[in-house]
């Protein structure tokens, strides 16, 4: 089973939740953790891992740069809509960070001067955790194609599968409904979508369910931080609304920033805390659906 971890805002608690479910369920299964969340991945942390085992440069971007050809006729300065092109000194050179190597300077250039060549534009990350393998990616600054990295780290975790590694698959997505959470979802059996009780949390949730419902793929809704904002009824509206089951509410609770400072997955952290029990009931729906598969 494939299973998403998503919310469509960050700060609400999802990487928390993930880590804990993580930790529960391998007990019982053999799980691959995919880190979905390329610009800022922090499952890693968590989990403990300071050293891995693989890392691969990903190139899915083009840059330009400018040869020795160059008359400094300034044709490309003008063309290049994205400001990537300057000139110093009667000098032009090309900001790689900004160049969107769309190519359109290489069109123009009277002289043939620009090459447009393949970028590293991140890197995948393979790690063997106490809870099974984990991969991860992190994409270099000002770099697109974060979507493609997140497809990457998935066919990693789906050869684990195939090769007996893993059983089942939990990816922790990126915030928003971006390319990353794109690359995430698709394929995936089922999301588990985190909202905590707050019309802005509301307002991602609905964009987030109404991408997992484009994507054919069923939700489920676990309500974090439950009780900061006892009078609001919104998420449970929305959920009845919409037929999504509401799987869990782990309440607010002190125990959550204190594991995290501690790095460690809240269920270990604290056990006995509320929040650690309610994430204990989560995982237990969860344990069922593996089972039946
Ligand atoms: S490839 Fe496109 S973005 Fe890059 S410098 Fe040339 S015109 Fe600008
Ligand atoms: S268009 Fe070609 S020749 Fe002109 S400044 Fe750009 S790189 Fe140099």
């Amino acid at each position: 089973m494939e299973l998403l971890i998503a919310s469509g805002k960050g700060g609400v608690g999802k990487s928390t939740i993930t880590a804990s479910l993580i930790s529960l369920l391998s007990k019982d299964f053999k799980i691959a953790a995919v880190d979905a969340d390329a610009e800022a991945p922090n499952l890693h942390i968590l989990f403990g891992v300071h050293d891995w085992d693989r890392v691969e440069e990903f190139s899915a971007a083009k840059t330009a740069y400018i040869t020795d050809a160059c008359t400094n006729c300034g044709l490309c300065k003008d063309v290049c809509v994205y400001e990537a092109i300057y000139e110093k000194d009667g000098m032009h050179h090309i900001k790689s960070y900004i160049c969107e190597g769309c190519g359109a300077c290489s069109i123009v250039c009277p002289v043939d001067a620009i090459r447009i060549t393949d970028t590293i534009s991140g890197w995948l990350k393979v790690g063997t955790t106490k809870y099974g393998p984990l991969v991860s990616a992190e994409l270099d600054v000002g770099k697109p194609n974060s979507g493609k990295l997140v497809t990457e780290e998935k066919k990693i975790a789906r050869d684990w599968v195939k090769e007996g590694k893993a059983e089942h698959i939990i990816i922790d997505a990126a915030a928003g409904i971006g390319c990353q959470v794109i690359a995430s979802i698709s394929g995936v059996n089922l999301a588990i979508l985190i909202a905590e009780p707050t019309p802005s949390s509301l307002s991602d949730l609905k964009r987030m369910y109404g991408l997992a419902k484009h994507f054919g793929v069923p939700s489920k809704l676990v309500i974090n931080k439950d009780g900061i904002n006892p009078d609001y009824r919104g998420l449970e509206e929305f959920a009845e609304e919409n037929n999504i089951e509401i799987i869990g509410r782990v309440p607010y609770d002190s125990s959550v920033p204190r594991a995290i400072t501690a790095l460690r997955p809240l269920v270990e952290y604290a056990p006995d805390s509320p929040a650690s029990r309610a994430i204990v009931e989560i995982a237990d729906k969860v344990k069922g659906w593996f089972d039946a598969r």
